[in-house]
């Protein structure tokens, strides 16, 4: 028999399965959380022409030498450019033009001075001191110049980004197609939601989890509801969910489960691997199944949430073309009673906290696999290595940041 993998091994065994998807273009309202498909380059400047800075008065910066308070200078005001407008004609010496904040600045001008600096009357602009070329002027291309990267391939687009796009005029974009994913969940106990419990009966919870997270991940979720604890149901659901270009399913890896999904993978599929030596989480099975990559995970809703953490974000990540497919791991000083360690990797949920430039980890409390209350709250997923000895107050502890609100990232 084969030895059981650790988590990295495993891991890529996952993601040498699976490829990034195609290309599509988005419209840019559309965009956010999409993962740009190739280097995007500006075909256009930011801005595209030069303007002004500043409600004021653009004139041509030579004309101002030696203006001062003793020698006021007056230009004459030739006439008015607004945003929006183009000045037709072209500024002469000793000329000055009315112009407002975005306004591309006249030809034959290079500076604006802002009307609070100077006065107006009868035709005249007056200035007491000298204005030096490009003064609160925009220059073309200041912002970004044709030909440079605007974003680079394998980036999620978050709103900066998109402003970018648009200012740039690149708009649809072209982004990775989002891979879809259909879960499959197994259980003879389990009711639907919204659905009354019977006897013996328990409220289904991992494939809302599942939804949820693939959402989060990028993925374009697909439920095809629950299907009984029999081989030939399991089959059933997942001849239809071959479609997808990622099937998980949660239950029937456990021997209690006869192991189902072993079963259907050793029988119609390919299988890579059915235990990985971590905690919670150990029967995870992948595989091919047909053409399409076949994620087992266990029903234990924390293991199911582990072990999506783990392998199937990845995996999803890998096809989205994100150039970044695992989560930011730091190292954080543990807070809390001794964790004893194991002959499995332990992944414990934590919530972080700041205290000065330390990040502090307690636990979320009780680590059981069934506890869902134990991933409410956490931050981050605390790695704690095989071995013998514990983790211990005070100890730096390797974690897996899992909060997408915080700016933690690789670029
Ligand atoms: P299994 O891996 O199918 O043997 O399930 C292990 C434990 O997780 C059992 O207590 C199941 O009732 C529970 N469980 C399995 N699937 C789900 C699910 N989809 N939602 C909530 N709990 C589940
Ligand atoms: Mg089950």
């Amino acid at each position: 028999m084969e030895p059981m993998l650790t988590v990295e091994e495993a891991r890529a065994r996952v993601l040498a399965h699976v490829q990034p998807l195609g290309t599509e273009a988005v419209p840019l309202t559309a965009a956010l959380g999409r993962v740009t498909a190739q280097d995007v380059v500006a075909l256009e400047n930011l801005p595209p022409f030069a303007n002004s800075a500043m409600d004021g008065y653009a004139l041509r910066a030579a004309d101002t030498d030696g203006a001062s308070e003793a020698a006021p200078l007056r230009l004459r005001l030739a006439g008015e450019v607004p945003a929006g407008r183009v000045y037709a004609g072209e500024v002469g010496m000793g000329e000055a033009i009315r112009i407002l904040t975005g306004a591309p600045t006249p030809a034959g001008t290079d500076a604006v001075i802002q009307q609070e600096l100077v006065t107006v009357a009868d035709g005249l602009v007056t200035l007491t001191a000298p204005v030096a070329p490009t003064t609160n002027v925009r220059e073309a291309g200041g912002d970004a110049r044709i030909g440079r990267t605007l974003v680079r391939g394998g980036v999620e687009l978050g709103p900066a980004e998109i402003a970018l796009l648009a200012a740039l005029g690149a708009h649809p974009v072209a982004v990775t197609r989002r891979p879809r994913v259909a879960i499959v969940t197994t259980g003879d106990e389990l009711a639907p939601l919204g659905a009354p419990l019977r006897p013996g009966q328990i409220h289904e919870s991992n494939t809302v989890y599942l939804q949820a997270a693939i959402l989060r991940a990028g993925g374009d979720p697909w439920p095809l509801g629950i299907v009984g604890d029999r081989l030939e149901d399991l089959e059933a659901a997942l001849n239809r969910a071959q479609e997808a270009d990622l099937i998980l399913t949660s239950g029937g890896v456990s021997v209690g489960d006869y192991d189902l999904v072993k079963q259907v993978l050793t029988r119609d599929g390919d299988m890579a691997f059915w235990r990985v030596r971590m905690r919670p989480g150990k029967p995870v099975a992948f595989g091919m199944f047909g053409q399409t990559p076949l994620l087992g995970l266990p029903g234990n809703p924390v293991s199911a949430a582990v072990t999506f953490e783990l392998f199937g974000r990845p995996a999803i990540r890998r096809m989205l073309g994100a150039a970044q497919v695992e989560r930011p791991q730091i190292e954080v000083v543990y807070a809390g009673e001794g964790i004893p360690l194991g002959d499995r990797t332990h992944f414990v949920r934590a919530r972080l906290t700041t205290h000065g430039a330390t990040l502090v980890a307690h636990t979320t409390g009780a680590q059981d696999s069934h506890l869902i209350s134990s991933l409410q709250g956490a931050t981050a997923l605390l790695v704690v290595p095989e071995g013998e000895g514990s983790v211990n107050d005070g100890d730096h502890v390797p974690a897996l940041l899992l909060n997408d609100a915080l700016p933690w990232g690789a670029w």
